[in-house]
This record gives structure tokens, C-alpha cells and sequence, in this order.
């Protein structure tokens, strides 16, 4: 989608440190990190938020949970908090859905 930065690191036109790549999924460092191990992971697809999911992107989302185990791996920790911001209110700047996977040290009660 125009203007929207996390479709354009999907396309690539703009740099990300991407740590898992398929057809369908891509998973970067965050670019200001909240914890030592802290991912995104997103669709390539252009979804707003968690609220714009239909049962069409069921298969894409559980694969895209499915690998969530992997990438936290690769990245160096197997104990981790995977969290969404859905809405402004929640928190949420980017409105191309995202999963922020944070791990790598002991973590507060909630953060992100
Ligand atoms: P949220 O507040 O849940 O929408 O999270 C957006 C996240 O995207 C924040 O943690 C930002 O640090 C991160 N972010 C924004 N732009 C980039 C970028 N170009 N590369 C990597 N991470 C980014
Ligand atoms: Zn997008």
C-alpha cells in the first residue's frame, strides 16, 4: 500500500535487517529495540491490524504463527513475549500488522 513503511520494506525499497524471509512472511530487527532479541514480523501483505483480519487470512496467519518459534530461535532466544498493538490507543504507529517478537533477557510485566 502507498506510504506505508512496512510494505516498502516487504518490497525492499527501503533497508531492514531481515532475519527470516519466505513467499508470504518477513521478519526484520526493529529498528529501536526494547529488549535484546526484539523482531517484527509481518505478512507481505498489506493488513492494517489484528480488527482487519478475515477468514481469508487464516492460512497465512497460522503459518505466519507457526514460524514465530523459528525466527525467536534464530534470533538467539527460545523464551519470549510475541505481542500486536492493535489501534492508536494500544500503542499501535504502524498500521501494517505486525507481531513484535521480544526476548533475549529477562522481561517487565508488559512491555513495547
Ligand atoms: P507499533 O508501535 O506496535 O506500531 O510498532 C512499530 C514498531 O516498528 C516500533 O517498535 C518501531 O521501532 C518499528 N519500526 C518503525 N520503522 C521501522 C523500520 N524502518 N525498521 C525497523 N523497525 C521499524
Ligand atoms: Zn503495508
Amino acid at each position: 500500500m502507498d506510504g506505508c513503511i512496512f510494505c516498502k520494506i516487504a518490497e525492499k525499497t527501503i533497508p531492514s535487517e531481515i532475519v527470516y524471509e519466505d513467499d508470504q512472511i518477513l521478519a526484520f530487527k526493529d529498528r529501536e529495540p526494547q529488549a535484546k532479541v526484539h523482531i517484527l514480523v509481518i505478512p507481505k501483505i498489506h493488513i492494517e491490524d489484528l480488527n482487519s483480519l478475515s477468514e481469508k487470512n487464516s492460512l497465512l496467519i497460522s503459518r505466519l504463527l507457526l514460524k514465530v518459534s523459528e525466527i525467536a530461535k534464530k534470533s538467539g532466544t527460545s523464551s519470549y513475549r510475541l505481542l500486536s498493538n492493535c489501534g492508536k490507543e494500544a500503542g499501535q504507529e504502524v498500521f501494517h500488522l505486525h507481531f513484535h517478537i521480544l526476548g533475549g533477557e529477562k522481561l517487565g510485566k508488559i512491555r513495547c
